[in-house]
């Protein structure tokens, strides 16, 4: 619920106004989990609301695997028995921003330093982390990071998923073969946040964080509920607007409405393929919006100052990834303020291709370059199979082996519930 929904929830049971903030603190800073915890309201109020079927707390960490470099997968459950996957990069492991962070830092300024630079550096991977955050071996969970610790400093990163499963079919992507089962409300996006803040003890606007739609699902099909997770993220989490990045398959209508808001997160295109008869096999979705419907509507997406569109290119060998390929896609970008983003496969049951040798993914990015695309390629620091998108739910789901039950963390009580 936002503001305005809060709001009128108040009057309609004739409580003073100011209950709706108090409501909103309690809710969204200090993320309570349960009614009863908001402790500003009287009992009495607290007992109506709760009859009246209002819900607090609408995502529950259920799942937390922590891997060697820091990176935590999170399975979040709802209400109705549904789960997705969220994803903590902390600072540092390179796994930042999928690109929010670097315009935050610029419009932050010199107080930054160098960190500007850095995140535009070749160890920025923001998808492979999130792809490849291996499990090897279990590290401590992180904890004590209040503020002024290391998050604070930083670049630490989100990725949040925004419907159960995925149904635009990606041939590569592991989350397509859940299919979609239903799409999150705008509460169970930006309840995942609020579990891992909770979780990892860090608090923005004070602890920096970078926000990215980019696990399980399509957000530009789920526009409504997306687009009201962003605000309520900006206005009530503290989340800054600029550190937010979605990534789309190609929704193209959604696109332009996208370019028209407010506010908004930066905007990421998964392009993956160079040329239509390509892109059409690897993603279905360009049957309808074609690459030339695409790039219209990157071309004429109204860019804030200091803003780029990252087009983001999975390398599939032999598939996508020659020298004709990247300089298709060279060509698709010709003057267009971007980057690219390259990552190379990462591999899991039922995907039928391969991942490409390093040699190749830099002929390939040399070759962007020398065309003058910014590219950058998102390295892999494990390659754990049960790391990949969309695979914690499956693999929770038949963990079995001693071998993932030693890479789970177990959960505080109140996040056993
Ligand atoms: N549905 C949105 C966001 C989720 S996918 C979208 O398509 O953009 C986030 C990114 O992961 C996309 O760029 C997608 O192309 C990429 N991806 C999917 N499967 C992958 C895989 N097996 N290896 C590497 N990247 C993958």
């Amino acid at each position: 619920m936002d503001r305005e929904e809060i709001a009128s929830l108040v009057s309609e049971a004739g409580e003073p106004g100011y209950r709706a903030k108090q409501i909103m603190d309690a809710v969204y800073r200090q993320r309570v989990e349960s009614l009863s915890e908001i402790s500003t309201l009287p009992q009495e109020f607290r007992e109506r609301l709760a009859e009246s079927a209002v819900v607090v707390g609408a995502a529950r960490l259920e799942k937390k695997f922590v891997s060697v470099d820091g990176t935590v997968r999170y399975l979040i459950g709802f209400g109705d028995g549904q789960s997705v996957e969220t994803v903590w990069m902390p600072e540092g492991d390179g796994g930042e921003a999928g690109d929010g962070s670097e315009a935050g830092a610029e419009a932050e300024g010199a107080s930054l330093g160098t960190s500007g630079a850095k995140a535009r550096s070749e160890q920025d991977e923001p998808i492979a982390a999130l792809k490849r955050c291996a499990t090897q071996s279990q590290s401590p969970t992180p904890s004590g990071r209040h503020h002024g610790g290391r998050a604070s400093s930083g670049r630490s990163t989100i990725c949040i998923s925004s419907q159960v499963g995925c149904a635009v079919d990606c041939q590569f992507c592991l989350t397509a073969l859940l299919g979609v089962k239903r799409n999150l409300t705008a509460g169970e996006i930006v309840g995942q946040v609020c579990a891992v803040l909770k979780d990892q003890q860090v608090s923005p606007p004070e602890d920096r964080i970078n926000l990215v739609f980019m696990g399980m699902g399509e957000p530009f099909l789920n526009y409504d509920n997306f687009i009201k997770a962003s605000r309520l993220l900006v206005e009530v989490v503290g989340v800054a607007e600029r550190r937010m990045t979605v990534s789309t398959a190609g929704i193209v209508p959604r696109i332009r409405d996208f370019g028209e808001e407010k506010i908004r997160p930066k905007l990421a295109i998964s392009l993956n393929a160079s040329n239509d008869a390509l892109r059409t096999r690897l993603m279905p979705v360009n049957k309808k919006w074609t690459l030339e419907m695409l790039m219209a509507a990157a071309r004429e997406f109204p860019l804030r100052t200091r803003e780029w569109i990252t087009f983001e290119y999975v390398l599939l060998g032999g598939v996508n990834d020659t020298p004709e390929n990247a300089k298709e896609v060279a060509e698709l970008l010709r003057g267009l303020r971007c980057k690219v983003n390259l990552i190379a496969l990462n591999p899991g049951p039922g995907i039928d291709f391969t991942t490409p040798d390093a040699a190749r993914v830099a002929a390939f990015q040399k070759i962007l370059r020398d065309a003058g695309i910014p590219a950058f390629v998102r390295r892999p620091r494990g390659r754990d199979i049960y790391a990949a998108c969309g695979q914690l739910k499956r693999t929770v789901e038949v963990a079995t082996s001693p071998e993932l039950q030693s890479q789970m963390v177990s959960l505080s009580p109140a996040a056993e519930r």
